[in-house]
């Protein structure tokens, strides 16, 4: 509202005046009961009043100390979140690289360069069973193998293994498709808090997957070169590693030969003892092979009771001398059949490589070509390739 004139002040004041005399009166009640009170219970505040004041500290402090131990706990807990997504992130990377691991060596070499994280620093290895033989996958912190070897068959059940150690490392057997494919194991001192001992117990089953699938291509990839009777290699990667060693002879200047034999009167073997027999002759075959051969010999079976020798670094003369060899090994050794003892003999024909040969088929052809003249001479011996200019070894000279 606003004032016009001096009529209105005029107004005002009085409306203000009435105003006072309206509520004088409650007022100066309630400012006389204010001062009676003061009177009558001026002690009684005081005391209500300090121990008000006690307790609002104490219950204040107390919240302070409730909130303090839920930080702390919120902290340790934030602690041991950290602590696992650590150890997590170890286990993945553990995992990825042995996804790129398809051989036993290589999960050999990515065991021994995680093992120390994933074990805290603690003695950890892995091994494989295979039977009732253990290989050693990875070893850090070095325990013996004996050790480990005990811990694992003790861990798979093997009462014959001994009794446990107290202090014994802590293992865990590696199960892949219900098989018990080796042990994992780590030290057991330091003792390992729940997220650790979460994480080594992530371990085994990553090692026994990869190492199954490791040993199931390997036996894939043996399939695809290696013939399953006798042991050999079959003809095609025969052929490809006799390509490979003719560059190789011709770059090195080395000598290299070829030995190409057949068993005499096979069939007659087949029908008087059986398929079978047969089988099992062609299978002692190859293992006699591998006795009289060099490791770096190649054996192969060519065709059903034909074998190929590559033999590097060896000139003619050499390798006449490891075709006797193994003529006289099947010659004078029968094999046992049941009750029976098959005697077995070959018929040889050898060839060595002229300085710069390169083609497979007519070094082949020519073992050949030497073989059916020893069944021609009458079986159970020797042909040497007359081919010239053959590379000859110092051994040979
Ligand atoms: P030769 O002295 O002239 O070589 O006579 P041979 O009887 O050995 O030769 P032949 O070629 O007449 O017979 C070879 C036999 O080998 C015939 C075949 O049934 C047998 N054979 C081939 N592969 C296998 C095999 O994997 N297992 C068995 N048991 N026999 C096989
Ligand atoms: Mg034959
Ligand atoms: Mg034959």
């Amino acid at each position: 509202m606003r004032l016009k004139d001096g009529n209105d002040l005029f107004l005002l004041v009085g409306v203000w005046v009435a105003l006072f005399v309206i509520v004088s009166r409650p007022l100066g009640r309630l400012i006389s009961l204010a001062f009676e009170a003061n009177e009558s219970y001026g002690q009684q505040l005081l005391s209500a009043l300090v121990i008000l004041a006690v307790v609002l500290t104490v219950h204040q402090m107390r919240k302070r100390h409730e909130a303090r131990i839920e930080a702390q706990a919120s902290a340790a807990a934030a602690e041991q979140a950290v602590a696992r997504a650590t150890e997590m992130g170890n286990l993945v990377k553990f995992g990825q690289a042995l996804g790129e691991s398809l051989t036993l060596d290589s999960i050999a070499d990515v065991s021994a360069k995680h093992f120390p994280l994933l074990s805290g620093g603690r003695p950890a290895w892995a091994l494989i069973r295979s039977g009732a033989a253990w290989r050693r996958l990875a070893m850090t912190g070095g325990r013996s193998f004996e050790a480990c070897e005990k811990a694992a068959r003790i861990a798979l059940g093997d009462t014959g293994a001994g009794a446990s150690d107290p202090h014994a490392d802590i293992c865990f057997p590696m199960i892949a498709a219900g098989e018990a494919v080796g042990v994992f194991g780590v030290g057991s001192e330091p003792a390992l808090s729940e997220v650790e001992r979460a994480s080594v117990a992530g371990v085994a089953p990553l090692l026994a997957v990869s190492v199954k699938n490791a040993q199931r291509f390997n036996a894939l990839l043996e399939s695809t070169v290696h013939d399953g009777l006798t042991g050999c290699a079959n003809r095609a990667h025969a052929m490809a590693v006799i390509d490979g060693e003719l560059n190789r002879s011709r770059r090195t200047k080395l000598p290299l030969a070829l030995i190409m034999f057949d068993l005499d009167r096979f069939k007659e073997i087949n029908d008087k003892f059986g398929h079978l027999c047969g089988d099992a002759v062609l299978s002692a075959v190859g293992k006699r092979m591998s006795g009289v051969l060099r490791g770096s010999d190649l054996k192969c079976r060519y065709g059903g009771e034909e074998f190929l020798v590559l033999l590097p670094d060896t000139g003619l003369a050499g390798a006449q001398r490891v075709a006797e060899l193994l003529r006289h090994d099947l010659a004078e050794r029968p094999v046992p059949w049941n009750e029976h003892s098959v005697r077995i003999t070959a018929s040889f024909g050898v060839t060595a490589v002229s300085p710069g040969e390169l083609d497979v088929t007519s070094i082949i052809a020519r073992a050949d070509a030497a073989l059916y003249r020893a069944k021609a001479d009458g079986r159970n011996c020797v042909s040497v390739d007359g081919g010239q200019g053959a590379i000859e070894s110092a051994a040979d000279a």
